[in-house]
């Protein structure tokens, strides 16, 4: 098959029908899906990465999504046909996959990534899982000419890292508290650790994921020993900044109670049921609890930026890699394996 994956124009998708993933071969696209995506560009795409979100859509978790669709929304490629991006055929480019209404309030006020109408290319449009994609010229951005396409796959998820620690108003010198060690807490860490924490530490149950994060410099505890942790290191003042992207209710039951004065919590994770929150906390110490959700392009330019200069051994963060007739495996092993940690599918490198 990866001869074919390479050798064909289309070489086939992944995509969702009803609860499972399907792969299908060339020409065999289902009769009533396009399975081309929106916009006039035409990419063939290198490499699109699976997440926790595209778990969520497998699983019915997202009521809007009507199947079949293409998935993956994390995914760069080449340039096949320009249409009006004014680049080169063959230029490397990163896909911004957000779709916003254009007049919400958000898209009124400068943050369009949160529209009320948000969509996203590879949830609710044909996306990335695929040999080639149609996608707007206006959510490309250019990487450099020599990119290691492989390396930019994670664009999209450390664009969210980038985000988040934004949002937190991290400042140089800051000491980090992280609870969940999944690609987007790593790359908090990575991101965090660049721009300058002075202290950092990632609270994770799993033994697999510590120790491959600690194999890329970031200290790992696990989450019962956090608390004396931070308390020692932080002089009982709690962490500059702490972010949950974990999702659990078990995180952000301590979170603040961990946070200094006027400390930050972020709140990255989506909770499936309402978590019980210590309040106290955030009154009497004057704390911010704060969401992040994507990224603007500002930040995926940030992450591109940061990717370019080779500040975030993001490498190491890649557990798997398969083709696109793998896709569903891929998939399936995901779901199954809490130690996996990217997985990305290999469609034309
Ligand atoms: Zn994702
Ligand atoms: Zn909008």
């Amino acid at each position: 098959m990866d001869s074919a994956v390479r050798d064909s124009r289309t070489s086939g998708i992944a995509y969702l029908d009803k609860d499972r993933i399907a792969t299908v071969g060339p020409g065999e696209l289902p009769a009533e899906r396009p399975g081309t995506g929106v916009g006039d560009v035409c990419l063939d795409v290198a490499y699109t990465g699976i997440c926790g979100t595209d778990l969520l859509v497998w699983h019915g978790g997202l009521q809007r999504v009507v199947p079949p669709v293409v998935l993956g929304h994390e995914f760069v490629g080449r340039i096949a046909e320009p249409g009006s991006s004014g680049l080169a055929v063959g230029a490397p480019v990163a896909v911004e996959p957000l779709l916003h209404c254009g007049s919400c309030w958000a898209c009124r006020n400068g943050a369009a990534h949160v529209c009320r109408k948000l969509r996203l290319i590879g949830v609710d449009v044909d996306g990335g899982a695929a040999g080639q994609v149609r996608v707007p010229a206006g959510k490309l951005h250019p990487l450099p000419a020599d990119a290691d396409l492989r390396t930019f796959a994670l664009t999209e998820p450390t664009a969210v890292a980038v985000h988040m620690v934004h949002r937190s108003e991290f400042r140089d010198g800051d000491y980090v508290l992280i609870f969940g060690g999944g690609p987007i807490g790593a790359l908090i860490a990575l991101v965090a650790r660049e721009r300058g924490a002075r202290g950092l530490v990632l609270a994770e149950p799993n033994p697999v994921r510590r120790g491959l994060l600690n194999e890329l410099g970031i200290r790992t505890v696990d989450p019962d020993e956090v608390a004396g942790i931070v308390e020692t290191e932080t002089d009982g003042e709690g962490a500059d900044v702490t972010f949950d992207v974990t999702g659990h209710p078990s995180a952000i039951a301590v979170a603040p109670l961990l946070t200094r004065v006027r400390g930050t919590v972020l709140v990255g994770g989506l909770f499936g049921t309402p978590p019980e929150v210590p309040l106290q906390p955030v009154t009497l110490r004057e704390q911010r609890l704060v969401g992040a959700r994507v990224y603007t392009p500002e930040h995926m330019d940030e992450a591109i930026a940061l990717l370019a200069a080779g500040r975030l051994p993001v490498d190491g963060l890649i557990t798997h890699e398969v083709g696109l007739d793998e896709a569903e495996r891929a998939y399936r092993m995901l779901d199954a394996d809490r130690s996996a940690m990217k997985v990305l599918i290999r469609v034309r490198p």
